[in-house]
């Protein structure tokens, strides 16, 4: 059977499973690639923000948290949502995101998401070398503007920190952010950003499915689209994977790179892992006449605007605890209408190609769980809102802990393993 020939089975081809095949084929290794969906990166990797984030790695989880949470229960802000429900999995995951919600964590986790936001850089770099796969991809640098004067020494810390680390980011008054990317003329109340020239953009389902015909072509990669895993199991010093439809195949090796779906399929095995649905939003225009070439946040709709060619890519929302992938009609309305107060002339409103929702697969610390769980079993996943940023790192790493090139840890987890 081709499933016992393969070296490694990847499962999931988001974009975290496509990288890690990557990673394993460009060691030589046979490999097996099994996805549910008919095709590479249709689950959270499909519309995301597009932003290639190698600067701004900052924890969702800061002392900032605790001042947005009366807001957060009392719905006041309308980019975050937080579904309560009496599930004691989900009172876990939010003490464990609160004991994160201090400065020294802030810092620890911000600094463990950019050292492998540095290594996908480099390793995204060397891919793109060896074949050049067309995915929109530019260094468009970032702004990160801010509107009152503590939002943007919050971000000077943040910058700060990450410095001496190498990251190149400076501060901007409102006149300098102008000069950089004049269509931001038209936002209200700008005082200043930070600006992080080097950040990268690209279309990630086009990465997806341009990487998938290189490991064809080129490596062999064996794929099988359709293959929905219903559980995984051991079997001798193997692992074998049923799928919902009673086919079955075995692995010595599997990587599971299920994103929010890791946590439902290996739990039968005994691996808890900590991982919450936090739906976002995005849509995609043609570009308006005010369109940035810069990718922009704005901190305080809490949107990023990305431009891939010829359209634009707008993504935000945060309803944490919301499993469902179906875009929320109202929640887009008011998703669309922040994103038309932010940049007017951004995008063409009224020709939006796609209404998208996804779920971030989010862990307490904002780091992703890159670990073997048993013998010959790895999990890499939990890359919640930087996960097209994190994967081509997070694959170099998940391959180092399975063939035990590094000592296996699970990453910035110590507290939560
Ligand atoms: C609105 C939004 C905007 C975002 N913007 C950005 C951004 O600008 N920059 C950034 O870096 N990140 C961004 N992210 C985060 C990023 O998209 C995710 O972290 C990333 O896509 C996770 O990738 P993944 O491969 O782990 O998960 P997925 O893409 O969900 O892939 C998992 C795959 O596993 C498959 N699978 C699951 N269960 C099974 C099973 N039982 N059997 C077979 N197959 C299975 C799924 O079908 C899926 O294809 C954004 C996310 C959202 C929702």
């Amino acid at each position: 059977m081709a499933a016992a020939r393969a070296d490694i089975t990847i499962l999931g081809a988001g974009v975290v499973g496509m990288a890690t095949a990557w990673a394993a084929a460009r060691r030589g290794l046979s490999v097996q690639l099994v996805e549910g969906a008919q095709g590479p990166a249709l689950g959270a990797s499909f519309a995301n923000g597009g932003q290639l984030s190698y600067a701004y790695t900052d924890a969702m989880a800061g002392p900032g948290l605790w001042k947005q949470l009366p807001g957060l229960f009392a719905g006041r802000d309308p980019a975050f949502r937080l579904k309560l429900d009496a599930h004691p999995a989900v009172w876990r995951w939010g003490l464990a995101l609160l004991a994160n919600a201090n400065s020294t964590r802030l810092r620890r986790n911000t600094l463990d998401i950019l050292a492998l936001a540095q290594q996908s850089e480099r390793r995204m770099q060397a891919l793109l070398d060896q074949h050049p796969i067309d995915f929109q991809h530019r260094v468009a640098g970032k702004l990160h503007v801010y509107f009152s004067d503590a939002g943007l020494e919050a971000g000077r810390r943040m910058l700060e920190l990450k410095r001496p680390h190498g990251v190149e980011q400076v501060m901007l008054d409102a006149a300098q952010v102008l000069e950089v990317e004049p269509a931001l003329a038209q936002m209200t109340g700008i005082r200043g950003a930070v600006y992080s020239p080097g950040e990268a953009a690209g279309d990630p389902w086009k990465f997806a499915t341009g990487l998938l015909d290189v490991l064809r072509e080129r490596y062999g990669l064996q794929a099988r689209f359709g293959f929905n895993v219903a559980s995984i199991t051991p079997d001798g010093a193997a692992w074998r994977l049923q799928s919902a439809q009673g086919e079955a195949l075995t692995t010595r090796r599997l990587i599971v790179c299920a994103g929010i779906h890791s946590a439902a399929l290996l739990r039968p095995l005994g691996v808890c892992l900590p991982l919450m649905a936090v739906k976002g939003y995005s849509l995609t225009a043609p570009c308006g006449s005010q369109a940035p070439a810069v990718s922009i946040t704005d901190t305080a709709r809490k949107l990023v605007f990305c431009r891939l060619g010829e359209r634009i890519r707008v993504a935000g929302i945060a309803d944490i605890n919301d499993w469902s992938t179906e875009p929320d009609p109202r929640r887009f309305e008011r998703f669309l209408q922040l994103a038309r107060e932010s940049l007017p002339g951004a995008a063409d409103w009224d020709g939006i190609s796609h209404r998208w929702a996804g779920l971030r697969p989010s862990t307490p610390t904002s780091t992703p769980i890159i670990a073997n769980l048993q013998e010959g079993l790895t999990c890499n996943a939990g890359h919640g809102m930087l996960g097209w940023t994190l994967a081509m790192g997070s694959a170099e790493r998940a391959l180092q802990v399975a063939l035990a090139e590094d000592p296996p840890r699970l990453a910035g987890h110590g507290s939560m393993a």
